[in-house]
């Protein structure tokens, strides 16, 4: 039996893929391996989102070229967002990758499958559905719709089919995923939205959560946070990018929001969906960011109040609005400053958030066993660990909070409560 072995970073699409592509080399026949070296086909899932992924790619790539060299028979494939339109260079630089594919694509070597409804024989209790492909935003520092091309639907029939049957092979929670969720549908012949995706998946016997993401703050609307705050499957956990908390600079990244109209929206969603757990994503030392400019934006996290902000340094990304037209031009030490000063005051927002949660009762979907213990989320998606015999691999359990940091919670079982 050949045997395959999928190296992946990056997003969530990233690894929707390679699961996707994992139970698409298994149908043909493949076997999965632990590491690279056992492997007969290897398969790059790459990201270029940042400077630090792509230099990741690149060391990960030059370090299989020796492996290559002792065993020319061995096959070599990249696919993620370091696949371009110029696959001549790509071709050049690296001569020892047999083959290239587009993020989500098949690789076309071994058939013509359609990757994207590929899904696993047994699946896991929380699963990760693609619901809509590439981007059409082109927000100034981003690489995204450049490698992931335009944004297309997959139709709901199509998704309904497809959550039933993973919920039939095992799976309790679905995470949807999108770059913007919130631009589902208006591809499709009938232009179905967001919240009439959801109602529909609501439907499906089994299926305790449905989550996804990501929103998209300026295309976000009020009748998907009511569908969230009616549907019992919905989780109360919403990720709405924020970037920054200056107009100028919003502006500038071409978010098309104002942080009135973001504050406005936060306030409709914590009015509505009581409890909700909130994340956003924050880039600092963005062209010409001042010292004030980035002021404002930690005075925003500290006013809000996210369960969890995901910071990132600016990294300018060759052919992106802003690597074109402004200059990289916050030193590195002050990007990383102010990345360090984000986490710093979120690292005391979350562990307030937590500590609240402690002598409270919380479902968990169980994930797996981590060290020895067992691991799930909330519905607000907080990760939760805790010890007891048994097997507890996809059941909803209640769990009483005895510990809390800013990024996990500690508890034991309530009671003999598993569903
Ligand atoms: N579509 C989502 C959105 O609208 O925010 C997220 C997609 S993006 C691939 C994931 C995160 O990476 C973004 O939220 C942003 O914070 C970060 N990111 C993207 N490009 C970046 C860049 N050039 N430098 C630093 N961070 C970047
Ligand atoms: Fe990138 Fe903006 Fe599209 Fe998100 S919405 S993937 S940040 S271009």
């Amino acid at each position: 039996m050949p045997q395959y072995y999928i190296w992946t970073i990056g997003c969530q699409m990233n690894k929707a893929e390679s699961e996707r592509l994992g139970s698409y080399l298994e149908q043909l026949g493949f076997q999965a391996v632990a590491s690279a070296e056992q492997a007969d086909l290897i398969v790059l899932n790459s990201c270029v989102v940042r400077q630090s992924a792509e230099s990741r790619v690149i060391n990960k790539l030059s370090a299989l070229r020796s492996l290559k060299r002792s065993r020319p028979s061995l096959t070599l494939a990249v696919t993620g967002c370091l696949v371009n339109s110029h696959l001549d260079q790509l071709k050049q630089q690296f001569p020892h990758v047999d083959y290239y594919f587009e993020p989500g694509d098949c690789p076309q070597w071994l058939g013509e499958a359609q990757l994207w409804p590929v899904i696993p024989q047994h699946a896991a209790p929380s699963v990760f559905v693609p619901i809509i492909r590439g981007c059409n935003n082109f927000c100034a520092y981003c690489i995204v719709p450049y490698r992931r091309g335009q944004e297309r639907s997959r139709p709901v029939a199509e998704l309904l089919g497809e959550v039933s049957e993973l919920v039939r092979r095992g799976a309790r929670e679905v995470t949807l995923l999108g770059q913007n969720v919130d631009s589902y549908g208006h591809d499709l012949p009938d232009k179905p939205d967001l919240a009439d995706l959801l109602t529909e998946l609501n439907t499906i016997r089994g299926l305790a959560r449905i989550r996804f993401l990501t929103n998209h703050p300026k295309d976000m609307t009020l009748k998907l946070v009511d569908a969230i705050a009616a549907l019992d499957r919905l989780c109360e956990h919403i990720s709405l990018p924020l970037q920054a908390g200056n107009n100028d600079i919003l502006k500038v990244m071409g978010r098309g929001y104002t942080v009135e109209r973001y504050r406005e929206l936060i306030n409709q969603i914590r009015r509505k969906i009581p409890g909700v757990a909130l994340s956003t994503d924050i880039i600092v030392g963005f062209p010409s960011e001042t010292e004030e400019q980035f002021e404002e934006t930690v005075n925003v996290l500290a006013e809000l109040r996210f369960d969890t902000v995901h910071v990132a340094a600016y990294s300018p990304r060759p052919g992106t609005i802003a690597a074109r037209e402004f200059e990289d031009d916050v030193p590195p030490a002050e990007k990383q400053r102010r990345r360090d000063r984000v986490e710093q005051l979120q690292e005391g927002i979350a562990t307030e958030i937590n500590n609240r949660l402690i002598g409270r009762t919380v479902e968990v979907l169980v994930e797996g066993k981590k060290e020895g213990k067992w691991q799930g989320r909330t519905r607000t998606g907080k990760i939760v660990f805790y010890s007891d015999g048994g097997d507890h691999l996809g059941q909803l359990v209640q769990i009483r909070i005895q510990k809390a940091s800013p990024w996990s919670l500690q508890g034991s079982v309530a009671s003999n409560n598993k569903d």
